[in-house]
């Protein structure tokens, strides 16, 4: 489903990805992890065309990302979810669902709010269609994030910290919809410091240090004969 070859990625001289080479296949659920500044969010940034990357290719369900007449597609084909939960203050919960059916697949306003409907009744937001952001809680908020994302039916789905701007009590309920997801077959690509969710829920797990992937694995193999140093490190700091 996303196919990257030699991918590096610069901000000025500096480089954020190193030649990165990654294959997620479809349904597959894969939780990166590292240290601060590693590569992460450029990693799925560059996946849905947020960043350009400077060298290789990556590939989204057959779909060139770079190539300009594909951007849309790419763009269609990635839902994005967001540290920051990034909705629009001045729309309903409904509208923000809404919004990207309307805008991006040409869905009318009465079709987009019964699929919008639908979708905050799945991620448990139903009692809070007609609300705005600001009368939720950070959960609820990401919740719509989610079934934002969820509205433009993405073949991929691509999560940047999802929890870490949350107060403790509510990252449960977040990380349940995204436990939830990942049996439905979406292929999923979760940036996460959410050890206990990435040990439960990851097929595989990639730790990514200075741009590049250091280890990957099942996460029995990864948590429990860490190779290495710096992984071992890192999961001595984390866990
Ligand atoms: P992570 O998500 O793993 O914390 P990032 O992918 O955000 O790491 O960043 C990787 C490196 O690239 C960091 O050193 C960061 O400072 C740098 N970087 C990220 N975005 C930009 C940017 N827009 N301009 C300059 N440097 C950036
Ligand atoms: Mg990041």
């Amino acid at each position: 489903m996303i196919s990257l070859r030699g991918v590096s990625k610069y901000f000025g001289h500096f480089r954020a990805l190193d030649d990165v080479t990654l294959d997620v296949m479809a349904g597959e659920t894969l939780v990166v992890i590292g240290p601060s500044g590693s590569g992460k969010s450029t990693l799925i940034r560059c996946i849905n065309r947020l960043e350009t990357h400077d060298a290789g290719d990556i590939v989204v369900d057959g779909f060139t990302v770079g190539d300009t007449r594909q951007l849309a597609t790419i763009r269609a084909e990635t839902g994005m979810v967001f540290q920051n939960f990034n909705l629009f203050p001045h729309m309903s919960v409904l509208r923000n669902v809404a919004l990207g059916p309307v805008r991006v697949r040409g869905l009318s306003w009465v079709e987009a709010e019964a699929r919008a409907r639908k979708l905050l009744v799945r991620v448990g937001l139903e009692a809070h269609v007609a609300k705005y952001p600001t009368q939720l809680s950070g959960g609820q908020q990401q919740r719509v994030g989610i079934a934002r994302a969820l509205a433009m039916e993405p073949k991929v789905l691509l999560f940047d910290e999802p929890t870490s701007a949350l107060d403790p009590e509510m990252v449960g309920e977040v990380l349940d919809v995204m436990q939830g997801l990942a049996r439905t077959g979406v292929t999923m690509v979760v940036v996460t410091h959410e050890m206990g969710f990435a040990r439960r829920v990851a097929d595989r797990i990639l730790f990514m240090c200075e741009g590049r992937i250091v280890e990957q694995g099942p996460p029995t193999t990864l948590f429990d004969t860490p190779q290495d140093p710096r992984l071992r490190g890192f999961l001595q700091a984390v866990l």
